[in-house]
């Protein structure tokens, strides 16, 4: 793989060095969560040892500082995402809670009522699910649920279908499903859904490290994300907004920094993006956020993509040449590849694998419904990031063909 050096792409994950059960470790769980980079961890190290304090509030040189630090990780975001402006980044705890954030405000703004739709797909995860689930039975709307294909890709008919008959006021999608792989087309699906007069939230958790996300292009009204499966720290996420919806929207949670000033005969609130930050932020998580995506674009984020569609490609080659090996979902998939072997209970594999050093996720990978449409209670995924290589596809497969042996 020309031009991609691996080698020294693994050097920057400390974790790697770690052997499991006695073996060298094989992380295939990076959809769960990635392993982080010795650039992150140091800054979020640094942070600590070095301009620990409260951001916003203090007039001290650290405060500052924490300050300066964590608006300038709000700038390499912006510019991450070719966001509009700063002002469209909204620091969360993770892809989760700007869901939720969205749900709410569309909820209180009354931008939902009865007898109105509110559509996702097949694949969205539990949380872009129940918060929708949610907020229909707050406003009296109805959830309706576009169909996947047998082959793991989205009934784009269906979802003509429903913008045409429902007309719904918002439609949430993911971009890449985390439990297939699955890229969806979402600018075309955002642009239809816009025709048919919807607001659009792209739930990008699992593009976000794979794809390069120009949110000016794909000109979704919301894209949300978390840090965690994009090498930095949990507890930290992104909602972007389109500034001109989140300047009319409410607020959400109520605290200090999301206000202007505070009276018992009423309080006003701040500009954006502090409207939408109430209470002390995840500082260093969002500083570490930051410190992650200047360490993908140091890597090139489209070599990287490149890098692991290969990998994927050799996975699903090697895997399905095995007896009784069912892969899901297209073979242009993203990030993950997900299959069960015939008459083995993907838990008792992955179990199994577990004891070999390899690392890959079981069970229904928070897609229950979407579980539920293929019959079946769960598949092992293999998911990739920067720091795979060549050896670890074959570890993988050879762990596979090995466990399957075992346990038939
Ligand atoms: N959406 C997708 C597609 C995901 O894969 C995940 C995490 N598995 C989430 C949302 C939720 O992310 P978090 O738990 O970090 O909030």
């Amino acid at each position: 793989m020309s031009g991609y050096d691996v080698s020294a792409v693994r050097s920057e994950f400390p974790i790697l060095e770690h052997e499991v059960h006695g073996h060298p470790l094989v992380y295939l769980d990076n959809a769960a969560t990635s392993q982080k980079p010795r650039a992150v961890l140091e800054t979020s190290r640094r942070y600590y040892e070095e301009i620990n304090s409260n951001i916003h509030r203090g007039t001290h040189h650290l405060s500052q500082q924490a300050t300066a630090s964590h608006e300038r990780a709000r700038d390499i975001i912006t510019s991450h995402l070719n966001a509009g402006s700063r002002e469209e980044i909204i620091f969360t705890a993770g892809a989760t809670d700007s869901i939720n954030l969205v749900a709410s405000i569309l909820g209180y703004s009354g931008s939902i009522g009865p007898g109105d739709t509110i559509a996702i797909s097949n694949f969205e995860h539990h949380s872009n699910t129940v918060p929708w689930q949610m907020l229909c039975d707050r406003s009296g709307a109805r959830l309706e649920v576009v169909p996947v294909h047998e082959d793991g890709t989205l009934d784009l008919d269906a979802f003509h279908r429903v913008l045409e008959d429902r007309e719904p006021k918002i439609v949430a999608l993911s971009h890449i499903s985390n439990a297939f792989g699955t890229i969806l087309p979402v600018e075309n699906l955002t642009e239809a859904a816009h025709r048919a007069g919807a607001l659009v939230l792209i739930d990008g958790a699992q593009a976000i490290p794979h794809l390069t996300i120009d949110v000016q292009a794909l000109n979704a009204d919301f894209y949300v994300f978390s840090g965690h499966k994009a090498y930095a720290p949990t507890g930290i996420g992104v909602l972007y907004g389109r500034r001109s919806l989140l300047d009319k929207l409410p607020p959400w949670r109520g605290g200090g920094e999301m206000i202007r000033k505070v009276d018992y005969a009423g309080t006003t609130y701040n500009d954006l993006p502090y409207k939408y930050e109430a209470g002390t932020p995840n500082i260093e998580g969002g500083i570490a956020l930051g410190a992650a995506f200047e360490f993908l674009q140091g890597l090139n984020l489209d070599a990287v993509h490149r890098h692991e569609t290969v990998l994927i490609e050799q996975a699903a080659t090697a895997l399905s040449s095995l007896k009784g090996v069912k892969l899901y979902g297209p073979p242009d998939r993203a990030g993950a590849l997900s299959f069960n072997v015939e008459g083995i209970h993907h838990y008792d594999l992955g179990t199994l694998i577990d004891r070999m050093g390899v690392a890959v996720r079981t069970g229904h990978h928070c897609c229950q419904p979407l579980m539920a449409r293929f019959g079946i209670t769960g598949t092992l995924r293999a998911s990739f990031a920067c720091f795979n290589n060549e050896n670890d596809v074959q570890r993988l497969v050879a762990a596979v063909e090995k466990g399957t042996e075992m346990l038939r």
